[in-house]
């Protein structure tokens, strides 16, 4: 690395993006190519010769750029957002400076301790109890995803059980969820050896707005309990993807601790919002779990990636996750020396991520993160009056966050309930490359999405998407 080499091609660089952000909005949303694009664009081989940076930034504008789908534009409204910023920006940036590995205390002290530090911070903004912080027996981690949250809870909770009753319980071990709760659950039930027919995912309906019913959960406990089989995970989740149904914590969590079974909570999307006061009130019941985690990339102006999990038993999770016997044998001793994030985690290496959590906290503060929560919500709530105002359409359950599920009724003959309708119409509002919305089904209903966490979507943004799904309606219904 030449600094000086550096200092010139990182100013290049960073002009670069600046100018795509400036122009973010020229871009369809959604990428409009072909299966295959590139492959005739680019040359069959790497190049035996360097060549200039000008050329390769020539070919990101002409040829990568109309591949990508530009989740930071403000126009976008699909799945959730993964929000940038510049404080986060930086903080990559830093981190891609320093490049060090952190898997363990010594790798990099301070990689180690800002990470604690930041995760204890967070987690008392969304004033979590004190047993998650690692001032006492839990802590907080920086995984990449949501998914290696809940595959190392997972992990974790089960090697529990089986340090008590033999290896052998494997097969009988019983995980539940609600049927809203997100694939990475049955992903990590599947690397996790959990019995695919025990992974029970028990049915939601609009009765709950699509969250997990207590009762349904301690019958099938019971009902399980009484066939030899031992429940021992259960993953609530806040704000789930297909609607921000909330699960009732506090309910889930009283079941949870009479059974002794490990309770996960995934407020991955959601969680950001629970620095609000008048939000927090979602995850009451948090007390009762056994892990939390929440996406500060996705709502929260942390480039990805940046998953915080929280753990009440970081012992647990080390006595899974180690490999040095030194710790398995003498857990007690090695429980008052350094963090060593590798026995948190599935890889070895680790980036140093926490640099740009640290850098959105500093250079916005608590004040400007609540606002920027609180906008977001507001432009979905102005979405939701819009749509509530076309007799057309029809908000199908309950906003809470800043999610609006939607969708146009079907003509009263309508055999399929407007679900192809309702395709049609997502189809051709994205084909305009003007905004991109993404979809789910409630009910075997097909329904629209439309997520506000675009860092640069404002109110003028909103009312020009309603304006084009207004449009596209009704061409739609003119070629009826
Ligand atoms: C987005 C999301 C996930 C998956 O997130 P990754 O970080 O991509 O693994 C899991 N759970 C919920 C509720 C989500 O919204």
């Amino acid at each position: 690395m030449d600094a000086e080499q550096l200092r010139e091609n990182a100013h290049i660089m960073v002009d670069f993006i600046a100018d795509y952000y400036k122009s973010i909005e020229n871009f369809p949303v959604l990428s409009q190519v072909e299966p295959g694009y590139l492959r005739k664009l680019l040359p069959d081989s790497a190049p035996n010769q360097p060549e200039s940076l000008q050329n390769v930034l020539d070919d990101v504008q002409a040829k990568i750029l109309p591949g990508v789908t530009h989740w930071q534009s403000p126009n976008y409204f699909a799945y959730y957002p993964s929000n940038s910023s510049v404080a986060g920006f930086l903080g990559e940036m830093l981190s891609a400076g320093i490049n060090m590995v952190g898997f363990s205390w010594i790798t990099s002290p301070a990689a180690t301790e800002l990470e604690m530090i930041v995760l204890d911070w967070l987690g008392k903004l969304l004033k979590l109890p004190q047993d998650f912080l690692s001032t006492g027996q839990g802590g907080g981690v920086i995984q990449g995803t949501a998914s290696e949250a809940v595959l190392v809870v997972l992990v974790a909770a089960r090697d529990k059980v089986l340090r008590r009753l033999g290896k052998n319980a494997l097969q009988k071990l019983v995980v539940y969820a609600s049927d809203q709760t997100h694939s990475a659950l049955q992903k990590a039930c599947q690397i996790g050896g959990i019995h695919p027919e025990n992974c029970k995912l028990l049915k939601t309906d609009s009765s709950t707005d699509y969250a997990l019913s207590p009762d349904l959960l301690s019958k099938a406990i019971s009902d399980d309990i009484s066939l030899g089989l031992i429940p021992f995970f259960l993953c609530g989740t806040v704000g789930t993807t297909s609607s921000t149904a909330a699960d009732p914590l506090l309910a889930l969590g009283k079941i949870t601790k009479s059974n002794g079974i490990w309770f996960h909570v995934d407020a991955a999307y959601a969680g950001s919002a629970c620095i609000c006061p008048e939000y927090r009130p979602y995850i009451d019941g948090v007390e009762e779990a056994d892990s939390f985690n929440m996406n500060a990339h996705k709502w929260f102006l942390t480039n990805f990636d940046c998953s915080a999990l929280w753990v009440k038993d970081r012992n647990a999770l080390i006595q899974s996750l180690s490999t040095n016997p030194e710790f398995l044998k003498n857990k007690a001793s090695q429980a008052n020396d350094v963090v060593d994030y590798k026995d948190w985690q599935i890889p070895l290496g680790r980036r140093f991520r926490s640099l740009k959590l640290w850098m959105v906290l500093r250079l916005y503060g608590l004040e400007n993160l609540q606002c920027y929560i609180r906008n977001h919500i507001n432009l979905a709530k102005c979405f939701e009056g819009l749509v509530a105002a076309d007799s057309r359409f029809e908000v199908v359950t309950p906003r809470i966050f800043s999610l609006v599920c939607f969708r146009l009724l079907p003509p009263d003959n309508s055999e399929d309930h407007g679900n192809s309708l309702n395709h049609d119409l997502l189809d051709a509002v994205n084909s305009t490359g003007k905004i991109f919305l993404s979809h789910t089904v409630l009910s075997g209903k097909y329904i629209l999405r439309f997520a506000v966490g675009a860092p640069l979507t404002e109110e003028r943004h909103v009312t020009a998407a309603w304006k084009v799904l207004q449009d596209e309606t009704s061409a739609l219904s003119r070629s009826l």
